[in-house]
């Protein structure tokens, strides 16, 4: 990939820390509120759900872009980790912080469920202590 693409590539990711970063920052939202009749209470539980769920979500694709910002710089980022090959430069405008090419995401979605990554790819469990 081009120098120019890569730069690119790194201030749409580092834009897109930011904005996760700032999201991240509104904890205030699962603040613990209690509801003096059942309805609320039950629609309260289900809004704190959904905010935990959009943190844990925010976190890990944090985690993401870091890791693509680190494979930038050390030169890794663009290749599969599951594969090794090339990820094609559509995907990776699409998803700039994907790991994988399409092929071996499918494999892991549909796996996600049973065995975990790690022994789907087992040298991944080294990218992972890395990232
Ligand atoms: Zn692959």
């Amino acid at each position: 990939m081009e120098q120019a693409d890569m730069q690119r590539i790194e201030r749409v990711l580092r834009a897109m820390l930011e904005n996760s970063e700032h999201t991240l920052g509104r904890r205030d939202e699962i603040a613990i509120e209690s509801a003096p009749d059942t309805i609320d209470r039950v629609q309260l539980a289900e809004e704190r759900e959904i905010a935990i769920r959009q943190i844990e979500f925010g976190f890990s694709q944090m985690r993401n872009i870091k890791t693509a910002i680190e494979r930038i710089h050390d030169g890794s980022y663009g290749t599969c980790l599951g594969c090794e090959s090339d990820i094609s430069p559509k995907r990776l405008a699409a998803v700039p912080w994907t790991m994988y090419c399409i092929g071996c995401q499918d494999k892991l979605d549909r796996e996600r469920a049973e065995p975990e990554d790690e022994e789907f790819f087992p040298h991944l469990r080294h990218a992972r202590r890395v990232a």
